[in-house]
């Protein structure tokens, strides 16, 4: 029977700390003793998805002293390489491929900073799963002792590192006798298989077990172990790459069939270009957008500069209480054709607001996206109006993009100022090839 390995990979101070929290919770009620992955000197804007965490080490050595392992999850967690590594799929990698030395100091200097803070444990964890033989001797010259990373069943020992194996995120079937390691990225798990893993723990809570409780495989099993567990995961690895392609293509199809609808419907009718080519499904931004407006939950949804309204007419809250508004007076006909009675668009920003104040009850969860245009403005201008809308309607959620592409076209860039906003409570770091997104709660 399979027994569980409970591993958090990512941990760093701006992590999405509300949902750890809530598994860590958990976790604790039945005395479950976890892996935290921390990234000593985390450089990786990826991995900061919230504000800074208060007393992030203090509360680190708590979690030490209560049983959980500090392992330590590369240096920096940036990628510079894209060798091939020993057991990952990506060419991700923040040490294979480099040479010894170079590995050396950057796993020694991780080693230092959590040494510093009593956080150190000779346990170790490596960015995208992505080492090689130069890492493996360098974690041995730095008294390394557990790799939490392999291809096999149970764990195994090689020279002086003790491979404890990482088959699947997810827990494998408990009639499998196995150490499954689950691995968890808090930041990027999505609802869904939060909400699966919650069920799974309280479920199976009794099958938890910590690292000192692992016993190696049996020598003569060992080789079977390692090769018929390479084997499959490799099978299982080709399948997974086969959907992905498949389901990158069927976005593609979406996106020809929506623009040449969209040319179709709009012949001879006043539009910019942007909105006949910069659809719905051709933007992988406005996709991920509506994950996050309905991740949410909003009790209303308000989108400035809304164009044709996709994003508005997609996500899952009633039409009454979804709103668009947009200067550009000529898509008001067009909305009418497209996305009939899906939401109410304003053609004046303040009609929106004052309609706001009468539904809005006083618990109502607002939610504003102002996507594509911030670039325009400048830094206090896009304070006033955020300020203006405050004013009128109290606190909100702000989902608004900030570009990264230096360009003469886009003419501010933002990015400091959200990325250090107090409020901010998400941040996607580079989710297409020229924006961030960011979610800021402004107002109490
Ligand atoms: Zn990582």
């Amino acid at each position: 029977m399979a027994h569980y390995l409970m591993r958090f990979d990512d941990i760093n101070p701006r992590m999405d700390w509300q949902r750890f929290l809530r598994i860590k919770n958990i976790l604790e009620k039945y005395k479950i003793k976890s892996i935290l992955g921390v990234v000593p000197d985390c450089r990786d804007y990826n991995l900061m998805v919230s504000n800074n965490f208060p007393n992030y080490y203090d509360y680190l050595r708590k979690c030490k002293s209560y049983g959980d392992v500090i392992a330590q999850h590369g240096y920096t967690h940036l990628y510079d390489s894209n060798s091939k590594a020993i057991f990952a799929n990506s060419r991700n990698s923040e040490f294979a491929g480099h040479e010894f030395n170079k590995q050396l100091k950057k796993i020694s200097k991780g080693k230092s900073l959590l040494s510093k803070e009593f956080l150190w444990e000779p346990v170790f964890m490596a960015p995208a799963h992505s080492f090689d033989k130069n890492t493996l001797r360098a974690l041995d010259k730095l008294h390394f002792k557990f790799i939490l990373d392999g291809f096999s069943l149970f764990p195994y020992k090689e020279d002086n590192l003790t491979f404890i194996p990482q088959v699947s995120s997810f827990p494998l079937p408990k009639i499998i006798p196995c150490i499954s390691q689950l691995c968890i990225h808090i930041n990027t798990i999505s609802d869904k298989e939060l909400e699966r893993l919650i069920i799974f723990i309280d479920k199976n809570h009794n099958r938890f077990i910590s690292i000192n409780e692992l016993r190696l495989s049996k020598k003569y099993l060992k080789i079977i172990d390692k090769k018929l567990t390479f084997v499959s995961i490799k099978f299982f690895r080709y399948l997974r790459n086969f959907f992905k392609i498949f389901n990158k293509l069927l976005i593609n199809i979406l996106c020809i069939k929506q623009r040449t609808f969209y040319k179709i419907l709009f012949k001879n009718k006043s539009i910019y270009d942007w909105h006949l080519n910069g659809t719905f499904y051709c933007r992988k931004y406005k996709m991920i957008s509506l994950e996050i407006i309905n991740s949410f939950k909003p009790d209303i949804y308000i989108d400035i500069g809304c164009g044709l309204g996709e994003i508005l007419s997609k996500v899952k809250i009633d039409s009454l209480y979804k709103y668009g508004y947009d200067s550009d007076l000529r898509l008001k006909n067009l909305i009418s054709i497209l996305y009939k009675n899906k939401f109410i668009f304003f053609e004046r920003e303040e009609e929106l607001f004052d309609h706001t104040l009468l539904v809005k009850k006083r618990k109502d969860l607002i939610l504003i996206s102002m996507l594509g245009f911030a670039h325009d403005y400048s830094k206090s201008e896009i304070e006033k109006m955020i300020l203006n809308y405050y004013k009128k309607i109290g606190s909100f959620i702000l989902l608004i993009d900030a570009f990264y592409v230096k360009d003469k076209l886009y003419k501010y860039n933002h990015h400091e100022f959200f990325f250090n906003h107090i409020g901010l409570v998400k941040f996607l770091y580079k989710v297409d090839k020229l924006r961030s997104l960011y979610c800021i709660k402004i107002g109490k």
